[in-house]
């Protein structure tokens, strides 16, 4: 299955959500100066803190802005590096809460943020390793918070704040995991949505077999065509494709050889049309050319090239010698004519080629002269 199927979206989409759940990141550290330079001003925290904090983020932040920037982060199995981010996110909570004295839970909800952040992509299990780690490293900071804090270190508040980080911490996230497996199970069955829309539209506007339109699709779009030419909107010409003797090719090499052959003889003509044409399976083995924008003239053309490429098409898999002709029909719109009458006068072009001996192409005249 390839990229866009599994994930729903194509890699350059990834990479903008990527970048921007990175600027996400940012945003947060920016507005986690705010508390620190409040507590700088208020005394609580040391300048040297504070400046070493902010030099450290905005170089750590910009390599990561290096990483997404020059794709350097497709390199890794997780190109998102959720957990590069959260580990260096963690890390420098915890440096700066050991300085943050009263204040310091201010600074440890922010793990909580972190854990939020890592549930966009990761599994319960990865977050709730991560939230363990960043409990314990946490707690190895207790001592260091106690040399800095010297007397005022309190360790009934210090035990109660660890304790309760130790619960809520794991607890968020395997909530974080359970809403990230539930967004994932929503794309999946979106991208299979998606997929099951396309086979249903493919299935309802083209033949099997062939790959052709089918016979509803192209009626559909000859009275959109009849609309817009009796407004003035150009004319329009079709075709009708019999395959001469086919039943002998069932006949003598099978039905299957005959599917072969369809399908060869359809992708022949579709090859040499211009994307603009439309062309479908009219029924068994008769097929109809919808040329849009085009003269009478412009259309046999059009039909001498599909009548060359006929004459040198090779079926794979059938005798080398096997050659297919076609009768048909030619019919130019006749202004305000209704579409079963124009299909009424090219059947009856194609019956004439018939008669005239196969293999040629005839043009109906105007059912009014
Ligand atoms: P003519 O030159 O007069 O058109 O002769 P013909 O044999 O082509 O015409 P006829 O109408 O007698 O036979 C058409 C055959 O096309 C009969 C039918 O079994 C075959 N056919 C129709 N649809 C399919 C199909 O999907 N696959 C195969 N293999 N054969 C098909
Ligand atoms: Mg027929
Ligand atoms: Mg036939």
């Amino acid at each position: 299955m390839s990229l866009v199927v599994l994930t729903g979206m194509p890699k350059d989409d990834q990479q903008q959500l990527r970048i921007r759940r990175f600027l996400m990141s940012v945003a947060m550290y920016v507005l986690a100066s705010v508390p620190q330079i409040i507590s700088y001003y208020g005394g609580i925290f040391p300048g040297w803190v504070l400046v070493s904090w902010a030099c450290a983020a905005a170089l750590i932040q910009f390599g990561f802005y290096l990483a997404f920037r020059f794709n350097l982060n497709l390199r890794f199995k997780d190109p998102s590096l959720t957990i590069a981010q959260m580990l260096v996110a963690i890390v420098m909570v915890l440096l700066t809460q050991i300085y943050a004295g009263q204040a310091r839970g201010a600074y440890l909800v922010v793990l909580v943020i972190i854990m939020v952040f890592g549930s966009f992509k990761l599994h319960t299990r990865q977050l709730l390793l991560i939230s363990v780690l960043a409990v314990l490293t946490y707690g190895l900071t207790l001592p260091l918070v106690r040399i800095v804090e010297g007397d005022r270190f309190n360790l009934a508040v210090e035990a109660t704040l660890w304790c309760s980080f130790s619960a809520f911490l794991p607890f968020v996230s395997v909530l974080g995991g359970s809403i990230s497996a539930l967004r994932k199970r929503l794309v999946m069955s979106n991208t299979k949505l998606q997929v099951a829309l396309q086979q249903v539209t493919e299935l309802a506007t083209h033949d099997e077999l062939t790959g052709a339109y089918n016979r509803r699709y192209l009626l559909e779009m000859l009275k959109h065509e009849k609309n817009r030419a009796d407004r003035g909107g150009g004319s329009f010409c079709i075709c009708l494709f019999d395959l001469d003797h086919f039943k002998n090719v069932n006949d003598t090499l099978g039905h299957q050889a005959g599917d072969q052959v369809l399908k060869v003889f359809a992708s022949t003509i579709e090859s040499v049309l211009r994307s603009t044409d439309l062309f479908a399976r009219f029924g068994g083995e008769e097929f109809l050319l919808f040329l849009p924008h085009t003269t009478l003239e412009m259309a046999r053309r059009c039909v001498q090239r599909i009548q060359a490429a006929i004459s040198t098409a090779t079926y794979a898999g059938l005798p080398a010698d096997l050659r297919i002709t076609a009768s048909i029909g030619l019919a130019h719109y006749d202004l305000q004519e209704e579409i079963p009458a124009l299909i009424e006068r090219v059947d009856k072009a194609l019956y004439q080629a018939k008669r005239s001996g196969r293999n040629r192409m005839e043009v109906a005249p105007l059912n009014r002269v």
